[in-house]
Order: C-alpha cells, then sequence, then structure tokens
C-alpha cells in the first residue's frame, strides 16, 4: 500500500506553518482517537497515519528530508523513518499537543474539541505522478528537467471563481450560506457534535446559478504546461520527489496538489550500479595478464587508463577512487571498482595450440595458488 502524503493527512498545505500543523494533527488526533471509536480499525489506521505525518512534519530535520524526497527520503537508516509506531509513542506525543490538560474521559459539557468545530478545510487539488528516467550521467551530476504536462489549473475567464460574473450566486439553500452542516448523535460517552463540509456547496456557502460558459462551473480548466524542476545528484531507482504546488489546482480555490516525480534509472551495462559504486568488468587476455598491461575503462564522464600489474590474478578488484556516484544526501562520492577478468579464448589454431602446449609444460604456468588467491572467489562472492 502506497503511503498518503502527509500534508494531505493532516490536510494543511505545504506552507503550512508549525503551529497550523500541530492544530491540524491535534484536531485529527481528537477525531480518530481510539477512546472514541472503540474497536474500529479503520480509524485507528487514520490515528496512527496522523500520529506518522505529525512525527515528522514537526521535526524540521525529517520535515525538510521529506520536502525533498518524499517517502522515499524518509525510509533507511539514516532517514529516522517513522514507521512501526506504537500507540504508547503516540500518546507519549500528547503531552506536547494537549498542554498536558486535556481530558478524554471529561466530556460533561459534550465535546467542544480544540474550541470549535470550524476548522478551516484545506480544499487542495489532486497529486500528480509521473516517471522520469535518468541515465547515469544525469543520476551522476543531478539534472534540471522539463516536461509538459497536462494538469487543471484555475480557469483564466472566471478567475477560478466558476461564475460567469459576480451576480451569478445564490446562498446555498442547505447549510443557509454557513458552509457547514452540524450533526449531533447520542452515544454511550453523551451527546457529539460533528460539523462537516455542506455537502451541497463544498463549503462556499453560495451556489452558482450561472456558471462559467469556458469551465462550466468547474473553476478550473486542462492546461499544458511546461514544468521545469531539479533532480539532485545521487539519486536511485524508485525515489519519489515532491515538486511542490506542480499537482493540480483545486477546485473553487485552494491549495494546488503537488506533482511526484518518481525516479527510474536507465541501466548501464558497463558501469554497473551498487548503492554509490560503479562495477565494470574489465577483460583482459591470459598473456596480457602474465605481463601486465595497461587497460581503458569507461567511466561516468569519459574513459580512465588503468594499470594491470603483470602476474594479475581472474577476480582481482582494482578500486578508481571518487569515481563512482554521488551520496543523496551529500555523504560523499563512491568509488569505480574495475574487476579484473582473464579471457580465455575460446579456440586457437595449430600454431597458437603448440605454443600453450610448449608453455604447460613450463613450470611457471601450473597454478600455484597463495591463500589471496584462495580467498578472493570468496570476497568477491561476500562470504568473507
Ligand atoms: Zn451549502
Ligand atoms: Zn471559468
Amino acid at each position: 500500500m502506497s503511503k498518503r502524503d502527509y500534508y494531505e493527512v493532516l490536510g494543511v498545505s505545504k506552507n503550512a506553518s508549525a503551529d497550523e500543523i500541530k492544530k491540524a494533527y491535534r484536531q485529527m488526533a481528537l477525531k480518530y482517537h481510539p477512546d472514541k471509536n472503540p474497536d474500529d480499525k479503520d480509524t485507528e489506521e487514520k490515528f496512527k497515519e496522523a500520529a506518522e505525518a505529525y512525527d515528522v512534519l514537526s521535526n524540521p530535520d525529517k520535515k525538510a528530508r521529506y520536502d525533498q524526497f518524499g517517502h522515499a527520503g524518509m525510509s533507511g537508516a539514516s532517514g529516522g523513518g517513522a514507521g512501526g509506531f506504537s500507540m504508547e509513542d503516540i500518546f507519549s506525543q500528547f503531552g506536547d499537543i494537549f498542554g498536558g490538560h486535556f481530558n478524554f474521559g471529561g466530556f460533561g459539557s459534550g465535546f467542544g474539541f480544540g474550541g470549535s468545530g470550524s476548522a478551516q478545510r484545506v480544499n487542495r487539488g489532486a497529486d500528480m505522478r509521473i516517471r522520469i528516467k535518468l541515465n547515469l550521467q544525469e543520476i551522476a551530476h543531478g539534472v534540471e528537467k522539463k516536461i509538459k504536462l497536462n494538469r487543471k489549473v484555475a480557469c483564466g475567464t472566471c478567475d477560478g471563481t466558476g461564475a460567469k460574473d459576480k451576480n451569478s450566486y445564490t446562498t446555498c439553500n442547505t447549510c443557509h450560506g454557513t458552509g457547514q452542516v452540524t450533526r449531533v448523535t447520542n452515544t454511550i460517552l453523551g451527546q457529539m457534535q460533528t460539523s462537516s463540509t455542506c455537502p451541497t456547496c463544498h463549503g462556499d456557502g453560495k451556489i452558482i446559478a450561472n456558471p462559467c460558459p469556458v469551465c462550466h462551473g468547474e473553476s478550473v480548466v486542462n492546461k499544458e504546461e511546461e514544468i521545469s524542476f531539479k533532480i539532485p545528484a545521487g539519486v536511485e531507482e524508485g525515489m519519489v520527489l515532491t515538486v511542490s504546488g506542480k499537482g493540480n489546482a483545486a477546485r473553487h480555490g485552494g491549495v494546488n496538489g503537488n506533482l511526484l516525480v518518481q525516479i527510474e534509472e536507465i541501466r548501464d551495462e558497463d558501469l554497473i550500479r551498487n548503492g554509490t559504486d560503479l562495477i565494470h568488468n574489465a577483460f583482459v587476455s591470459v598473456a596480457d595478464a602474465a605481463l601486465g598491461v595497461t587497460i581503458e575503462i569507461p567511466t561516468v564522464d569519459g574513459k580512465a587508463k588503468i594499470k594491470v600489474e603483470p602476474g594479475t590474478q581472474s577476480g582481482k578488484v582494482l578500486r578508481l577512487r571518487g569515481k563512482g556516484l554521488p551520496d543523496v544526501n551529500g555523504y560523499g562520492t563512491g568509488d569505480l571498482l574495475a574487476v579484473v577478468n582473464v579471457w580465455t579464448p575460446r579456440k586457437l589454431d595449430k600454431k597458437e595450440k603448440e605454443l600453450l602446449e610448449q608453455l604447460a609444460k613450463s613450470e611457471n604456468f601450473k597454478p600455484k595458488p597463495d591463500s589471496n588467491d584462495k580467498k578472493r572467489a570468496l570476497q568477491n562472492l561476500g562470504y568473507i
């Protein structure tokens, strides 16, 4: 199951202040509190989801990482991932959130819930998700990408109102212009009053009687736009970057959704990625391995020459420091590992055969592996 956007979970905009985030979480926590919704798995999940979102968005470091890399930035050892939240963890946050004096048991005067039910509902446009393919050079240096995107934007004709003109409105009959409908239900804990957005006018309090002829009252129109955004160096397959506010516009004003950019790597046959390291398989002839040779290997930006010493065994790893990929969080750059493979000829003519038969009799051609030779294959396989 893919995770929902943390801002969406708390119903706040990406520019929300720390106080707004705290307030939004407080309302969520009250709404989905398990004491209020006993044995309701769905609500419990929402409660945990809100706690996780708040854990990240209330912490400046985690928030910065999340803003840059989305959920992908929250996983891994250094990410301080918010997964595995227990109920105890969540309740331990509450002293901070509710100022220590909130009492879930005391329902004497009905549910007051943080002062009122007049929470400002943020109308938020839908996120858009795209995939972007990057080659090794782009991953190594970072890249600015320009893409054409067909997204919903505020209608220019009606200025995003959906109305033909100022006189196009009538007051909503369902909520009588308040934009909110209130429902009172009796529970074993007492009377519960819940306010929600009016389903008829979607919180506007008014109805458009005379819709804009271009957007037909929708207030948004589809438009192809060119969007450009920067991808930092060192990103990996599957990472999701959030381009803030470049998703769909919200209907009837509000906050734009985000553009979520999922990274796909174009695999390079000759430079295989292993984290920040790159691996290259170098092939040398039996003669070159014995006599020594300088070979040219590919790097991200060109070629490099490396020396293969006389008597080099197959499987030997030659390391070019700093010729790998940068770490996405700026923790240095990996290496390029050239693995020497001694190429054994698959076919021989008569002359070559005679020469090799002669060499095979020579004492130096008989294998005399030392302990390093015996270890190498196991080391390469990661056994030792
Ligand atoms: Zn209404
Ligand atoms: Zn319009």
